[in-house]
């Protein structure tokens, strides 16, 4: 799961990130309104984490933008502004939930958790490409029926490929998906990962486009 942390307050941003990262979701940190949108726009991700007092913009305005893209995203508000109002107009404004600063960072969890089902309930669950199985809402995937153990960025990597089936798929692409922005990536990391996969899958299922990147074949 891709998260767009929006969030101006660095100390908040640092504890936030911290904890989703240890929990196991992608997470990349904006602290300006129109620095997400621009984001948004080029890679959107799974979930947006906004902060609605930016210094650049108000977040009920960012939030229409991003509503504007019409993309499939999860919108959780985060506001210091306890009035009542706020929550009705961002929730009117079609986010998807809200917390009032300052929560725990279970809660925080716990609320991120139940828009990645919604995200997984909504995308298909099961995707299958030859003797290939992946579930989406489980993290798992079989090989002609039998179990796979695939590190968490192995499977990340497989679904990125299969989601894309019959698209090539760039190394900066796959990067970008697999690390947050400023993780340490070593520069043959995707190569690795890809070596790995091949030798749990049979050695054809991802295939080399030389110079381009790497692709599996549509079902
Ligand atoms: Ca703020």
């Amino acid at each position: 799961m891709q998260v767009l942390l929006v969030e101006d307050d660095a100390l908040l941003g640092e504890g936030i990130v911290c904890a989703l990262k240890q929990a196991g979701f992608t997470v990349n940190w904006i602290d300006t309104g129109r620095y997400a949108l621009s984001s948004i726009k080029a890679e959107p991700p799974d979930i947006v984490l906004l902060d609605l007092g930016l210094p650049d913009m108000d977040g009920l305005s960012v939030l229409k933008a991003i509503k504007a893209l019409a993309l499939p995203i999860q919108i959780l508000i985060l506001t210091a502004r306890d009035g009542i109002e706020y929550k009705v107009a961002g929730l009117d404004g079609g986010a998807d939930d809200y917390l009032t600063k300052p929560f725990a960072r279970e809660e925080l969890l716990a609320r991120l958790r139940v828009l990645e089902r919604r995200l997984t309930d909504a995308s298909t669950a099961e995707i299958s490409i030859g003797d290939v199985c992946l579930y989406t809402d489980k993290h798992r995937a079989t090989l002609a029926g039998n179990e796979l153990s695939l590190s968490r960025r192995e499977y990340m990597l497989l679904k990125a490929l299969m989601e894309s089936a019959g698209i090539i798929q760039t190394k900066e692409r796959l990067e970008s998906q697999l690390y947050s922005w400023g993780e340490q990536i070593a520069s043959n990391a995707i190569e690795v990962h890809i070596h790995n996969l091949r030798k749990k899958l049979s050695g054809s299922f991802i295939k080399t486009v030389r110079g381009v990147g790497y692709q599996v074949d549509k079902p």
